[in-house]
């Protein structure tokens, strides 16, 4: 039997669909945005499709931004020839908030995961290697702490090496599968600080 109409049906399915959105937390919502008026709800929606069209990848660093380069990247006052590999745009936003961090980033989005069959060639780590052929003093790892985090830095760490660019890894102040956005700054700067030679 049909507890709802189709159309909601089809919406709180939608919403199930999203990362962290459980059915209950579907309909709740569902039934929110039904209530909303419908110049708000015609704000949303254009926000969300306004987005997915003109988001891209930074040129540079592959962080989401709005331009060919992010706002990092095309700071000449940065520090272009350290890099800070971090998972995902997030992470980036917890250094930049530090206020402290003058290189600039490599954004991978993800991290390697075999259990979940994500692999060194679905995440953006080629790119990475790529910009390492121009002037790279540094490359810092802060990837997270889980599992994959610890994968992914020993991967790429073995990948650097042989070039002979320093690489580091953020030290483990990090609470163990914390997610870095989550960590108060203090303890960002202090796991920067205190990186150690891989
Ligand atoms: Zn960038």
């Amino acid at each position: 039997m049909e507890l709802y109409s189709g159309h909601i049906n089809k919406l709180i399915e939608e919403l199930a669909g999203l990362p962290g959105i459980g059915s209950k937390s579907a309909q709740r919502l569902a039934f929110h945005l039904i209530n909303m008026p419908r110049a708000r709800v015609e704000r949303l929606a254009h926000a969300i499709v306004d987005a997915k069209e003109n988001v891209r990848y930074c040129q540079e660093c592959y962080t989401l931004t709005d331009r060919d380069q992010c706002p990092v990247c095309a700071n000449g006052k940065r520090d272009h020839s350290t890099i800070m590999v971090v998972e995902n745009a997030r992470d980036l936003a917890a250094y930049e908030k530090t206020g402290k961090y003058e290189g600039v980033y490599h954004v991978l989005h993800g991290a390697i995961s075999p259990m979940l069959g994500i692999g060194p060639n679905d995440i953006k780590l080629k790119e990475l290697m790529q910009r390492l052929e121009g002037d790279v003093k540094e490359v810092i790892i802060a990837t997270n702490s889980s599992l994959e985090g610890e994968t992914t830095a020993m991967y790429i760490s073995k990948l650097i090496k042989p070039t002979g660019i320093r690489v580091t890894r953020i030290a483990s102040g990090v609470p163990v599968g914390g997610d870095l956005e989550y960590i108060d700054e203090v303890t960002l700067l202090r796991a920067l600080e205190g990186r150690v030679e891989l």
